[in-house]
């Protein structure tokens, strides 16, 4: 049976009609699922028993149990979740000064399988439904007890290697009687699917896009993803300028510190050369050790040197604080449990 959650509002919408049903009960359901949010269509009261029977028959609600619930000394907190079909998936709530943000998890595993990543080190099993992806940001509200102003598709998993879930997924969160996040609360990450930032520029939705370019030419990125040997640096560079000129939305580029592999002073120089006249906004992240790989963290005086490179070259660029690095939740370090419990 297909989760309520998956649905758009005007999938739902669609589907009543088709089925003979009035088109404002769209509106009577959603206020369940996303206003009340509740989590069984017998509680629905409003609705006549002929929907609630088609209802019942034909759609299902997904429970993420709780398996694992870890907090910070930041206050940062990392959910374990078991699926329906037992597979485990994470999601991290980050506590700002100007709200709570969810990092979610896209996929089970993933595809792309970058060298110095925790969730590359699995392999795809399945992409993620919409209704699993709604579900994470609804249940860690519940437990939190408060609500999530942002959402970052930066979990497991490749974004636009489930791109039309992930659409479906952005339109919900967005949605004035869905969850009613702002676009530009909402941001999705991706390892550079050149043909999908194209797609997703034709959308024009309002949502942050964010490229993990992490080099600054292709002899250091073919070492670190191997996507660029298919998408290569230029091809990024010029999907972001039409990206750019579609949706006039400045593209944030995630840059990770390694030692001595792309921290040297000539890659600062290489990536004012490469971004010097792109209207990007650079976000540096100390890269957070993974077992099972060769790489380290940048040293702090590195960074801060790379950092006022950058800085000199006229590009705008900000050191990231880190969240959550003793419960390993900070980004790359989710790798969903999977094979451990095998
Ligand atoms: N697959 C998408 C989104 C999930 S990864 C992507 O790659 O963009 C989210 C971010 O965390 C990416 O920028 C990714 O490169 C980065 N990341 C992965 N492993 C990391 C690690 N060990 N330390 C710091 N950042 C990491
Ligand atoms: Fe997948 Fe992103 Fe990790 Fe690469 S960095 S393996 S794309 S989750």
């Amino acid at each position: 049976m297909n989760l309520i959650h998956n649905y758009t509002f005007e999938d739902l919408q669609e589907i009543l009609l088709e089925n003979g049903f009035k088109k404002y009960r769209t509106s009577q359901i959603w206020d369940w699922l996303y206003d009340k949010k509740i989590n069984s269509f017998e509680l629905m009261k409003n609705l006549p028993s002929d929907l609630l029977t088609y209802l019942k028959t034909n759609y299902t609600f997904e429970s993420l149990e709780l398996v694992e619930r870890q907090t910070s000394k930041d206050g940062t907190e990392k959910f374990l979740y078991k699926l329906r079909d037992g597979n485990l998936i994470e999601s991290v709530v980050m506590r700002h000064h100007y709200g709570n943000s969810i990092c979610i998890s896209t996929q089970i595993g993933c595809n792309i399988g970058c060298s110095f990543c925790a969730s590359g080190q699995i392999k795809r099993v399945r992409n993620l439904e919409v209704g699993e992806m709604v579900l994470q940001v609804l249940e860690s509200e519940r437990l939190i007890g408060e609500k999530i102003d942002s959402v970052v598709l930066m979990g497991i998993g490749e974004p636009f290697d489930n791109f039309d879930n992930v659409i479906k997924l952005l339109k919900i969160l967005n949605h004035q009687k869905g969850l009613n996040i702002g676009a530009r609360k909402l941001t999705v990450s991706t390892s550079g699917i050149v043909p999908r930032i194209y797609d997703f520029a034709d959308l024009k939705l309002q949502v942050n896009l964010a490229i993990s370019l992490h080099a600054p030419t292709d002899d250091v990125r073919n070492k670190l993803m191997k996507i660029n040997r298919i998408y290569s640096i230029a091809k990024i560079i010029e999907a972001l300028k039409y990206y750019l000129e579609q949706t006039n939305r400045r593209v944030t580029i995630e840059y990770i510190l390694i030692e001595d592999v792309n921290d040297r002073e000539i890659d600062a120089l290489n990536l004012i050369e490469l971004l010097k006249d792109v209207n990007v906004y650079i976000n540096l992240i100390p890269y957070n050790k993974v077992l099972g790989t060769n790489y380290e963290r940048s040293p702090e005086k590195n960074q801060k040197k790379f950092l006022h490179i950058l800085k000199r070259g006229g590009l705008d660029v900000t050191l990231r604080k880190e969240q959550g690095h003793d419960i390993d939740a900070a980004c790359g370090q989710l790798r969903s449990k999977t094979e451990k419990n095998k």
